[in-house]
């Protein structure tokens, strides 16, 4: 089942850790790209034929377009059950609560009298949205993509998913529901890597978008890294991970739910308890190995990934040593579950999310919590954000000076363009004021 490592006694030294010493998964979206290069160069070059031939061989259905048809979105939503659109309402009323406060002002700074600079945030025109559908289906994810785009203004809202064969080649009803009740009408039955290249080239069913977002495979992480630049990319929101700092004022079998609720979404998914209590450890296991071999999806994820080198149970010293840790670890989602745990997180500094006590468990804040659920894994949580209403949005800079406000710069301007030898900047500002400009030879 999960292993354990023991970083006692030194493994952490001064709150410094290497974060080496906490495998990931074997995860090597490096060896990845190789792999989906002539996939996204197929799809660049054929287009729709292309798609439709992956969704044969990864998705196993035969589909004639890609385009999901209207009829079949508004189908969904009339036949979707009435305790689940309840809940995605409520999933999508929470999420707009808190996207909404993340939209951003205009700012005007006057730097000097009659010379501003503003700040101007503009929604991207057009994004794809990406939502995963391989494993596990994520009509959550729908939301979780969908309700910051819209808040950011973005006009034009493409999602794809891949093509089920138990739903004729459509993605899954519940997704396309979803998108129904969000608005959106323009969906794909894609999924993978040739999904996110379709976004990023267009074919002559959709439209290339500027921006793709969402979480998904090692695949989609690996098209994502590929096609960067060629379109715009969130950060890459890989296999699920679940740190937990514990002490033994947490409740095992609470803690044990949480891990495996994590490992329930991909054999490579990360589930790591870091506690400086012996007792806790001892107690988690032995929950560990009752509650998760009687999980639904035991034998094909949740087992694998415990039992997986991503996953263990380590022990530190103290609740110091141990923020230390999931500091280095930066993990997607991080749960504090322990004696004043609003103190405690409010340490933390690397995490795509922190749930705070003993009621905030992570699948809260993938349904329902009204956070994002989009996150970033793999370490990525040292230097990227989750989703949110800014990952829509260019903040563009207004300059705007007169002529006595360009005046008074100029003789700045003009010394450190020839600092950088670079003259014909200063001879921009010269011209301007009949200043002498030097006449080429
Ligand atoms: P997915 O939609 O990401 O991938 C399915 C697609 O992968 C298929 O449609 C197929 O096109 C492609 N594929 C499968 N095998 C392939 C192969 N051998 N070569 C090339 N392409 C292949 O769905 P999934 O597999 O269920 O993965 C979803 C992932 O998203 C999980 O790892 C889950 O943990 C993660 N997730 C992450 C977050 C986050 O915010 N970090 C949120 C939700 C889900």
């Amino acid at each position: 089942m999960i292993s354990r490592i023991d970083l006692r006694g030194g493994a952490v030294t001064d709150g410094v850790f290497d974060r080496d010493l906490l495998p990931r998964a074997e995860l090597d979206v490096e060896a990845a790209l190789e792999k989906v290069r002539p996939i996204c160069e197929d799809v660049h070059h054929r287009g729709t034929a292309a798609l439709i031939d992956y969704a044969e061989k990864f998705d196993g259905v035969t589909i004639e377009r890609v385009r999901v048809a209207p009829e079949a979105i508004e189908r969904a939503l009339a036949e979707l059950d009435p305790a689940v659109r309840a809940a995605l309402e409520e999933s999508i009323r929470r999420a707009r609560l808190v996207h909404r406060e993340q939209r951003r002002t205009d700012t005007t700074v006057t730097v000097v009298p009659g010379g501003t600079v503003t700040e101007r945030w503009v929604p991207v025109e057009r994004v794809g949205l990406y939502v995963p559908g391989g494993r596990a289906v994520y009509p959550s994810s729908v939301v979780m993509n969908v309700v910051p785009a819209q808040e950011a203004g973005v006009s034009s809202l493409a999602v794809a998913s891949p093509p089920q064969a138990a739903f004729d080649g459509l993605p899954h009803p519940t997704i396309l529901a979803a998108c129904a009740l969000l608005g959106v009408d323009e969906v794909y039955a894609a999924g993978g890597a040739q999904a996110i290249a379709m976004f990023a080239y267009g074919t002559d069913e959709c439209r290339p978008a500027q921006l793709v977002t969402g979480p998904g495979n090692i695949w989609v992480a690996a098209a994502k890294r590929l096609l960067k630049g060629r379109i715009g990319i969130d950060a890459e929101a890989g296999p699920t991970e679940i740190a937990i700092l514990a002490d033994d004022t947490a409740d095992p079998a609470h803690v044990a739910a949480d891990l495996i609720s994590q490992a329930e979404h991909d054999p490579l998914a990360a589930a790591v308890l870091v506690t400086p209590s012996e007792a806790l450890a001892a107690a988690v296991e032995a929950e560990l190995k009752v509650q998760a071999p009687a999980a639904r999806h035991a034998e094909e994820r949740i087992l694998p990934a415990l039992a997986g080198r991503q996953s263990a149970i380590v022990l530190v010293d103290d609740l110091d040593a141990g923020l230390a840790v999931v500091d280095a670890y930066a993990a997607e989602h991080l749960e504090i579950q322990t004696a004043d745990a609003s103190a405690v997180a409010a340490r933390v500094r690397n995490a795509g999310a922190v749930f705070v006590g003993p009621y905030a468990p992570v699948s809260l804040g993938d349904y329902c919590a009204g956070s994002n659920h989009v996150l970033p894994t793999g370490g990525c949580a040292c230097h990227s954000s989750g989703l949110s209403v800014q990952s829509f949005l260019r903040g563009i800079h207004v300059v705007d000076y007169s002529r006595d406000a360009l005046a008074e710069v100029t003789r700045h301007v003009v010394t450190l363009a020839e600092a950088e030898d670079l003259p014909a900047h200063g001879a921009a500002l010269k011209a301007r004021f009949d200043w002498k400009v030097p006449q080429s030879k």
